[in-house]
């Protein structure tokens, strides 16, 4: 088999009641990527990658499609199952840029899976569960809309709630943790995503305001150098998100000890492909974890819940999707939904997703 066309796709994809906030500031709508990979036999495979703007992360849009332009044209006869020469491909064209290397995996994921009529949670060792337990954030809020946010979600069936606190005086973020886990502490696991803006004092000074509250502390501070520092000087858990650049970090971090958990973004990791290696590394240490990505829109959210549907119940802090966050689907009959705080799982092969090609457009680029 062999790649015979690849397409690549912009599309707006507007917040929702937005805009969403955290401490990276406001978002009030994101540009995704989408990746069309066609085989000789016509099978085809999506795949995406949506950066949230360009100051989350070093990743952004532009990286992505520059990126992809610079890998693409090489994988044209490419046998797509075979993804151990095809990730060798693409070192070979382009360092780094994991982001657009994950667009790329995720359809050779999808496409592998129409071809063998299994889905892609099925490749990935089988599913745990066809409902997917996910998890809501609240955004950057005041306490008092916090709690109301976070009685309402435990209401309709989240078992976990994660706080984004950061960028303000750590009094009121305090405070948003202490009220959060006076109000819905024993109902919901709760943890506190400062998405790496505490300073090491401030969380050193959390910690020691918030004994007793059982919160996870997300990514408090920006460096591991950071983390590795205040470890051991505070009684909370602590996960890494930011931090997890490649599985190098993941498996020294969980190796070492340095965190207790991770919020895992598939993106970072070169996509399903990273991501199941991340999941056997937890699995090996007893590590909690989520199976999230940043943004975007079915097509990821599909790859995403395909992962956390095979991690072990007992370590599976859910999976995040944008969905409730953007307005529309690209598979209005299939596409990702938040129900209750679960996903259900697509039925149909591969990701489970079928585009609307009249909601993608033109391609902004072509290989053949
Ligand atoms: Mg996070």
């Amino acid at each position: 088999m062999k790649i015979t066309e690849i397409h690549v796709y912009a599309i707006d994809l507007p917040v929702a009641n937005g805009p969403y906030t955290s401490s990276d500031g406001d978002i009030h709508a994101v540009n995704s990527t989408v990746v069309e990979l066609i085989s000789k036999n016509g099978l085809i495979g999506y795949g995406e990658c949506c950066p949230i703007g360009p100051t989350y992360a070093p990743e952004h849009t532009l990286g992505a499609r520059a990126a992809l332009a610079q890998m693409l044209p090489g994988l044209i006869g490419e046998d797509p199952l075979n993804r151990h020469t095809i990730h060798s491909n693409m070192e070979s064209h382009l360092n780094g840029h994991r982001y657009a290397k994950a667009a790329i995996d995720i359809a050779l994921w999808d496409l592998a899976g129409k071809l063998y009529g299994a889905r892609v949670c099925d490749l990935l060792g089988g599913a745990r569960s066809e409902q997917v337990i996910s998890y809501y954030t609240t955004g950057l809020v005041s306490p008092d809309d916090a709690v109301r946010i976070a009685m309402e979600k435990r209401d309709q069936g989240f078992k976990r709630l994660q706080i984004k606190v950061g960028n303000r005086p750590i009094q009121i973020d305090i405070e948003v943790i202490r009220k959060v886990w006076e109000a819905v502490g024993s109902d919901m696991r709760l943890a506190a995503d400062a998405n790496r803006s505490w300073s090491a004092r401030d969380t050193i000074f959390a910690s020691s305001s918030l004994s007793g509250v059982n919160v996870v502390f997300e990514q408090p501070c920006d460096t591991l150098s950071e983390i590795n520092a205040i470890r051991n000087r505070i009684q909370h858990p602590i996960y890494l998100d930011e931090c997890t650049t490649d599985l190098s970090i993941v498996a020294e971090a969980a190796g070492s000890g340095l965190c207790d958990g991770f919020g895992f973004k598939l993106t970072r990791l070169d996509g399903i492909t990273g991501l199941k290696t991340a999941r056997d590394i937890c699995q090996a240490r007893n590590l909690p974890h989520s199976c999230d990505d940043a943004w975007g829109g079915d097509i990821i959210a599909a790859a995403c819940l395909h992962v956390g549907a095979t991690v072990d119940p007992r370590l599976n802090e859910g999976v995040w999707i944008a969905s409730p966050y953007i307005e529309g689907h690209y598979d209005e009959q299939n596409g990702i939904r938040l129900i209750n705080g679960k996903i259900n799982l697509p039925k149909a092969p591969g990701l489970g997703i079928e585009p609307d090609m009249d909601k993608l457009g033109t391609p902004v680029a072509s290989y053949a």
